[in-house]
């Protein structure tokens, strides 16, 4: 898959709502593993995705830091959705991995999981 295609099933499958035959679609797949494959494209489509939820990249470390605790700050999914892999507990200035039990517990972390930069 060369770029320009990459970004046709990208505006493709972000325009929502999108049905169940989209989500299950070859090309749905395709693009999914293209996403994996590339860090080209990974990035495109993280860089796309923060701009749409007016995340500010600079303040973190890396582009899936950035995406992967803005799921949790901006309220985009529940308290214990289990997709909130990271979280920024701003009361204590500390990034951690949450337990889902129901509580408020998380493992601190002190190194990003994605580039390695201490925290
Ligand atoms: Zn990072």
């Amino acid at each position: 898959m060369d770029l320009n295609e990459f970004k046709n099933l990208h505006q493709r499958f972000n325009s929502f709502p999108l049905s169940r035959k989209e989500w299950e679609s070859k090309e749905y797949r395709r693009y999914i593993e293209a996403i994996n494959a590339h860090s080209e494209y990974e990035n495109y489509f993280l860089k796309y995705k923060l701009k749409e939820k007016k995340i500010d990249c600079s303040k973190y470390c890396c582009l899936k830091m950035a995406y992967y605790v803005s799921m949790a700050t901006k309220n985009l999914l529940k308290k214990d959705d289990p997709d909130i892999v990271i979280n920024f507990y701003s009361k204590e200035k500390k990034y951690g991995l949450p337990i889902h039990d129901g509580g408020n517990s998380y493992i601190k972390i002190d190194y990003c999981p994605w580039c390695g930069k201490k925290l």
